[in-house]
């Protein structure tokens, strides 16, 4: 990992020597909003100023639907062929890995993740995603069907035409990568909408985008503020379709959105709240450091996090000592710096929120059993944190804390942990860790989760769905799933003897 090379970049940006685009990208340019305004790019390591964006309108996403309509009608959509789409993802994904160092560094400095998992994790899953779908774009077929008459019946799976895609900062390029490549694969032209809080990789794989040849038009973006232009995206009447990824409140207006205007395809990536269950027979050091990578990993800013940490009575104690002390030795600090595993939180409002959550833990009687407070004097550090002591009413038990904050909470058995694990809105994900491979499977069938993890946690693959159930989403993302998001199947039935 060129550890170097982020801290020169991280230096020559700030001193101006390296620039990159800035504008919304429509129709294959650069370009302002159409008022001339920007919104500040917020360093969260120290609150200062990174760069300045373009602020996009509504009136900018119309620009950017006529761009996507113009690419559909003449070089994209059905004029594709489908191995040029291939070669187009090839080419982009190769793109990526010449400058994965940059993207890395891009990326660590927008978010505040560390340079460490944004080259190892973050850009390498947002590459292998995007060679993924090459591989899909010329795989894309329909069926042959045997009917009674005397007919030739086949399906074809067509682009939907125009997508709308609307994106959070905590994995800000691999949310971008899990939303194009499934969308371009499939011969769709896009209307994107990165985080106010953390657009700059989308802008630079703009640059890169180009640089692969994609036709103009085929991917736009508008940067700008949610209740603007992601409203815009939601209600435009000509956009076909809408794939969001954010929380579960916006996610239910996007729907509104789509409902009242054009009744668009929705496919929706939501919240979670996910249980993390621990048997007395599983191998202890394992479930320790899986959980703490469960709910540290990004710092809790993960929509998959294992935030509530079950473990069965007979061994909670020693659990709870032993994921103290790996949870202690978690180093805050600096995203550059060497050997650090949590970086500042992404932003002022969140970090507000974060704190907002431990507090109300507090209030409601919980035991703050590690940290609990922030890290160092200046950006949005907050230290990783344990609850303990928790009831299943209280806030920090049901709803997304989005932070670096668990709670562990005693069980006795299975049935009981399984009403606990399944008592919330939500239904992303969920960890088993047991010996017994029947008692695992048997538990992981039972709990209402889109993703259950055995003997681990976070694990995530581009060829592998990835989804909510209950009000975690709609729709799956990743594997050959995604692509039915982006695909309308038309019948066609051809009369070879039937005369009228
Ligand atoms: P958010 O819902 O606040 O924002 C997400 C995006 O929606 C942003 O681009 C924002 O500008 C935009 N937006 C805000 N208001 C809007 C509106 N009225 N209409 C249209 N767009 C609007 O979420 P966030 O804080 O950016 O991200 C954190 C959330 O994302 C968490 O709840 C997390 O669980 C979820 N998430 C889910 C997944 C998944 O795959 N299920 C992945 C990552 C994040």
């Amino acid at each position: 990992m060129p550890e170097t090379f982020s801290h020169q970049f991280q230096n020559e940006l700030f001193n101006g020597k390296v620039s990159f685009s800035t504008g919304l990208f429509i129709d294959g340019k650069f370009v302002d909003g159409s008022d001339k305004t920007t919104i500040d790019v917020i360093n969260p390591t120290n609150g200062k100023v990174i760069t300045r964006i373009s602020e996009g309108t509504a009136k900018d996403v119309d620009i950017a639907v006529e761009a996507a309509h113009k690419a559909l009608e003449t070089t994209w959509g059905l004029n594709a062929g489908a191995s040029q789409r291939a070669a187009l993802l090839r080419k982009l994904a190769d793109l990526m890995i010449t400058h994965k160092a940059e993207l890395a560094a891009i990326e660590a400095l927008d978010n505040g993740k560390t340079f460490g998992w944004a080259y190892n994790v973050d850009v390498t899953f947002a590459t292998d995603t995007i060679a993924y779908y090459a591989g899909w774009a010329d795989k894309i077929h329909g069926q042959t069907i045997e009917t009674d008459e005397k007919k030739l019946c086949y399906t074809r799976h067509e682009p939907i035409g125009i997508v709308g895609q609307i994106i959070p900062w905590n994995f800000p390029l691999l949310m971008f990568a899990w939303k194009i490549a499934p969308a371009l694969a499939t011969g769709n032209a896009i209307v994107l909408k990165p985080s106010e809080f953390t657009p700059l990789t989308a802008i630079r794989m703009c640059e890169l985008i180009n640089e692969a040849g994609f036709p103009a038009g085929s991917v736009n973006i508008v940067t700008g503020y949610g209740q603007t232009v992601g409203q815009t995206i939601a209600e435009h009447p000509k956009i076909d379709k809408v794939a969001f990824t954010g929380s579960t409140l916006v996610g239910r207006k996007v729907m509104e959105a789509a409902a009242k205007s054009n009744l668009k395809n929705v496919t929706l990536e939501l919240g979670g709240k996910s249980p993390n269950i621990i048997f007395n027979d599983a191998n202890l050091e394992q479930a320790v450091n899986w959980a703490a990578h469960g709910i540290f990993w990004n710092h809790g800013q993960a929509c998959c996090a294992g935030s509530r940490i079950f473990v069965q009575a007979g061994i909670y104690d020693e659990f709870l000592k032993r994921f103290t002390e790996k949870t202690k030795e978690l180093k805050v600090g600096d995203p550059f710096e060497k050997g650090i595993d949590q970086g500042p939180l992404v932003s002022k409002p969140h970090y507000d929120r974060v704190m907002g959550y431990i507090q109300a833990g507090i209030d409601e009687g919980a035991k703050v059993h590690w940290g609990g407070d922030r890290h160092g004097e200046e950006g949005y550090y907050v230290r990783p944190t344990i609850f303990t002591e928790t009831k299943p009413s209280m806030k920090i038990v049901q709803e997304e804390i989005f932070g670096p904050v668990g709670v562990v909470i005693k069980f006795e058995d299975e049935q009981d942990v399984i009403k606990q694990a399944n008592d919330t809105v939500y239904g992303l994900a969920a960890a088993v860790f047991s010996q017994d491979i029947n008692r695992a499977l048997e538990t992981a069938h039972k709990l209402k989760a889109g993703t259950c993890w055995v003997n681990c946690a976070n694990q995530l693959h581009p060829n592998v769905p990835f989804g909510g159930f209950k009000q975690s989403g709609i729709g799956r993302e990743l594997g050959e799933y995604a692509l039915h998001n982006y695909t309308n199947v038309k019948a066609v039935h051809v009369n070879l003897g039937h005369k009228m």
